[in-house]
């Protein structure tokens, strides 16, 4: 791919910074095609002042025309064909078949489900009182409220993810069908992949007459033009995929602003997967298998990651760690996403080994510029629920098992877990109800999503999705990142009292031509008004 290297803004291709950087096969550590430019502070404000103006037209669009919007988005990415395929594998390590096609598929597949969402409309969740003039003792106003776009979102893309939470990912998808224009902060390891996304963008607003300022792309550093575009004040919102660390600086800053705005940060999680007696004495091997899948998928750098393992013991257990010990240890070398995630990976499992009571089932290893091979770690409950640093999360190929006595002591060490996105059980014959309710409650109050029998890494893109979850797993724990109701972090309710038709958004308007769903008067209908 020859690539541009600048910034995408108000539809145009534009390079001005001195400052570069380049993309880096982690793989081999070799630089990859010429250098990316930083977006220097013009470029910042040009980008924020368009998303502004996108803001504006894009209030009096029909929703026909953004849903075809993003639909032509969906397919101009598909048009791109292997080179997107190929540019994100150099960059990211992660393989053409069957992770990014996959990948791919997901990312349309988003597009078009949150078109959908649009075409329908009920997403804005319309509620209309009638005035009640004779009311006694005091007459009811005409009150109509419905969900309105926030204004420009800058979006922070994620590593793990160069398609699916890229440039066209999720937290894109759910904001521009809100009605939002977004900047994205393109992530530094995937630079080429997002300009790529860009460029099928640029095709799909040409196509379809879309605002212009309604996309803009970014190149260079968080902590320079994500923080500028973060402290803006003209960026209304913010979506942001990645690391505690990041996502809490970045939550900071927008809360120190003098007028703070929201983050929905989707951070880092311990993905706590218990298993019950019922589980291992009847099913031990298909579990360690599917387990240690889990675990390694995607070199184990998903969010959902199970890195936290809690047997309860039985006459099985011994078994049962030595399948698993079995299964990971047979992964090779991973390639991670780049040298910083080996860097973090080494300095967790390092302060986790120096534990006393920490076993080594498997102690991985750095390899070459940006590999690591698979670590698995066990420790008995008392270490566990006294040693904070085995509570962080070890993004990528590991995991630690902790061996628990019964159900008291487990229920103690749920007590210890921080807000995770994920919580799975698996549990078999001889396990009680009772106890298993107790443990769902349990999880509930930690968890944005609770497995039975499963396993967490796959994250389906629906309506009843829920990828979220009490902090640090994000900071906003009432919101979804991923699914159809990810859209309500880019809305917020605007009340009309007495308002003449005229000056409604057509969603209130009494007709209801486009027959979405409304609570009118305390009662769901998609009926007019008459
Ligand atoms: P990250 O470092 O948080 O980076 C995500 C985005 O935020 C990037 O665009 C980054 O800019 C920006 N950023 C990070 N810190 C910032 C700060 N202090 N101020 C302003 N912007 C900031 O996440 P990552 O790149 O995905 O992963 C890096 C490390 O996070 C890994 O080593 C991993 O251990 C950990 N982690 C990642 C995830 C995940 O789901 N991706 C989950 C858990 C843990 P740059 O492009 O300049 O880096």
């Amino acid at each position: 791919m020859t690539h541009h290297g600048g910034q995408f803004i108000n539809g145009h291709w534009v390079r001005s910074g001195s400052v570069t950087f380049d993309a880096v096969n982690p793989a081999t550590g070799e630089k990859i095609g010429s250098s990316f430019a930083q977006a220097t502070a013009e470029e910042i404000e040009a980008a924020l002042a368009a998303a502004v103006t996108a803001h504006i037209q894009m209030r009096e669009l029909e929703p026909e025309h953004v849903a075809t919007f993003i639909e032509a988005v969906a397919s101009e990415l598909m048009a791109l064909g292997d080179e997107w395929l190929q540019v994100a594998s150099a960059e990211s390590g992660l393989s053409i078949k069957p992770r990014l096609e996959g990948e791919r598929a997901r990312t349309c597949g988003q597009l078009n489900l949150f078109a959908s969402v649009v075409r329908e409309g009920s997403w804005r969740e319309a509620r209309i009182d009638t005035a009640l003039p004779n009311r006694q003792p005091l007459p009811r106003p005409d009150l109509r409220m419905s969900l309105e776009a926030l204004g420009p979102v800058v979006i922070f893309d994620a590593s793990n993810f160069p398609l699916g939470f890229g440039a066209c990912g999720n937290d894109m998808a759910s904001a521009i069908a809100a009605g939002c224009p977004v900047i994205i902060k393109s992530h530094t390891l995937h630079p080429g992949t997002n300009e790529l996304a860009a460029r099928a963008v640029a095709t799909a607003m040409e196509k379809t007459k879309f605002p212009k300022g309604a996309f803009s792309l970014l190149q260079g550093s968080g902590r320079e033009v994500g923080a500028s575009l973060v402290k803006h004040p003209k960026t209304a919102a913010v979506g942001f995929t990645g690391s505690e660390s990041g996502g809490r600086a970045l939550f900071d800053l927008a809360s120190a602003r003098p007028l703070p705005i929201p983050v929905y940060a989707e951070m880092g999680s311990l993905n706590p997967l218990i298993i019950m007696p019922g589980a291992t004495n009847t099913r031990s091997e298909v579990l360690a298998k599917g387990l240690a899948q889990s675990l390694l998928l995607g070199a184990g750098q998903f969010c959902t990651k199970p890195g936290l393992i809690f047997l309860l013991e039985t006459e099985a257990t011994d078994a049962f760690i030595k399948s698993l010990t079995q299964e990971v240890s047979a992964a090779n070398s991973l390639t991670l996403l780049g040298k910083t995630m080996q860097d973090a990976l080494s300095k967790v499992t390092q302060s986790m080994e120096a534990v006393s009571g920490v076993s080594k089932l498997i102690s991985g290893k750095p390899s070459g510029y940006a590999g690591h091979s698979a670590c698995l770690y066990m420790v008995e409950s008392s270490v566990w629920k006294s040693q904070s640093n085995l509570h962080c999360e070890a993004f990528g190929p590991a995991g630690v098992i902790v061996r628990v006595k019964n159900l008291s002591d487990l229920l103690e060490c749920l007590q210890c877990i921080p807000g995770t996105l994920t919580a799975t059980l698996h549990h078999g014959e001889g396990d009680h109800a009772n106890d298993l309710k107790n443990i769902v409650a349990s999880l509930s109050i930690r968890a944005g999503r609770v497995i039975f029998n499963g396993f967490p890494t796959g994250v389906e893109v629906s309506h009843a999705m829920m990828h979220g979850g009490p902090y640090p797993a994000t900071t906003q724990s009432l919101f979804t990142s991923v699914g159809t109701q990810a859209i309500k972090r880019f809305a917020r309710p605007v009340c009309y009292q007495n308002i003449p038709e005229r000056f409604l958004p057509p969603t209130l308007h009494n007709a209801n031509l486009l027959k979405v769903m409304r609570l009118v008067n305390g009662e769901y209908t998609r009926d007019a008004i008459s």
